[in-house]
This record gives structure tokens, sequence and C-alpha cells, in this order.
């Protein structure tokens, strides 16, 4: 069975690099408790300072109060337990590095680890995503969601779905997309 919407609380986001930081800073904000998970503890270190960086600068612009943005930093957690990190996520979205190999490692750990009703997603940018999904037991619930550079900026992600993806999955990503206050633009 496949996770609704409304049963979406935990949000884990796999590598805190530009990109992660970036997702899960927009997820916190969103109202969702926030995994960030990364291998190293130094760009974790690195993905809070920005994080608090760019929060400041969303009150700077009055995008956000100092109350929200507070209450949103609060919801982030920075770990290096993968396990502890995905073993609540209802929805996790990858962003490791650019390879293949290390994408279908996290997402063989991911399908272990994370609830059996949880959607797992993949920020890559050209990788092969019907392939991460077929490491997995579960590839109908495997998607594409695309972020732009920076995610706590850019308006658009694309939901990807793949040969395995049912309508109902990529409307749920699309939901995803929208309780985080983005826009989705659906994609194969
Ligand atoms: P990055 O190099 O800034 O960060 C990657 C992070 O992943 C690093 O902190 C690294 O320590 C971590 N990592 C590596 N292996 C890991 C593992 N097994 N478990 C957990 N963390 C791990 O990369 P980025 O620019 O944030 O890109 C991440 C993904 O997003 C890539 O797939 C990339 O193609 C995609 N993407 C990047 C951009 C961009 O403009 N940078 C835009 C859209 C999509």
């Amino acid at each position: 069975m496949v996770v609704n919407i409304d049963d979406i609380e935990t949000v884990a986001v796999i590598g805190s690099g530009q990109m992660g930081r970036g997702i899960g800073a927009v997820a916190a904000l969103a109202g969702y408790d926030v995994y960030l998970n990364d291998i190293e503890e130094e760009p974790l270190e690195e993905a809070k300072e920005e994080i608090e960086w760019s929060y400041g600068k969303a009150v700077e612009n009055d995008a956000a109060t100092e109350e929200e943005t507070a209450t949103a930093l609060d919801r982030i957690t920075f770990t290096t337990d993968f396990e502890g990190a995905v073993s609540n996520a209802e929805f996790v979205t990858e962003a490791a590095v650019e390879q293949q190999s290390i994408k279908e490692d996290i997402f063989e750990d991911l399908d272990d680890a994370a609830p059996e009703e949880a959607i797992l997603a993949t920020n890559t940018s050209g990788l092969n995503i019907t392939e991460l999904a077929e490491v997995t037991d579960r590839p109908e619930q495997v998607i594409g969601t695309h972020w732009f550079n920076p995610p706590m900026l850019m308006e658009l992600v694309e939901v990807i779905m793949t040969e395995y993806t049912p309508a109902g999955v990529a409307d749920t990503g699309e939901a995803i997309v929208e309780s985080f206050d983005r826009t989705p633009i659906r994609c194969r």
C-alpha cells in the first residue's frame, strides 16, 4: 500500500550537499519533520549554517517570519544515521552524488529501512530512474522529483514517472511538491 498525502509527516533527504540542504530547508518550512542525512559530518554542519543563512534571507524578503523559520530549523535533524533518518519517513528523496552505483546502493538500503508504504524519490538530473526503481521491491513507489538550484528560490519541480509508476503515485508525487509550496511539472 502506498502512502496517502495526508499521512505524510516526516521527510528524509539523503545527501546534504547543495541540493539536499535546500530541499530539506523547503520541506521544514512547509511543516514537515525533516531528517537530513549524509555520510559525512562536514556537509551536515555546512548545511545547517547555509539553511540558517537562507532562512535569514527569507525573513529579510518577507517570504517567512522569524518565528516560522525558527520553528522550521527546529524541525530538521542533521544526522549521519541513515536508518534513524529514514525509518519513520513516509517520503524520502535522495540527493546524493550523481553516480548510478552509489544511488543504486542507496535505493537498496532505502528499500530495507524505509516504511513499506513510503514513496522513494531521486533528484537525479540524468541517471536512469527505472534502473533505480528496479533495485527495490517496490519499483512502483520510486519516482523522480527533480528540483532546480537553489531549491529555496526555484518554483518548479519536475515529477518524473518511470515505466512502473502508476498514475496514483505520480498524483501523490505532485501533491507532495504542491505541499512544499512548489509547482510540479509531470514528466516521463
Ligand atoms: P553535492 O556534491 O553538493 O552533494 C552531494 C552530497 O551527497 C555530499 O554531501 C556527499 O557527502 C553526499 N553523499 C554521497 N554519498 C552519499 C550516501 N551514500 N549517503 C548520503 N549522502 C551521500 O551534489 P548536489 O549538487 O547537491 O547534487 C545532488 C543530486 O542533485 C545529484 O544527483 C545532482 O545531479 C542533482 N541535481 C543537482 C543540481 C545542481 O544544480 N547542483 C540541480 C538539480 C539536480
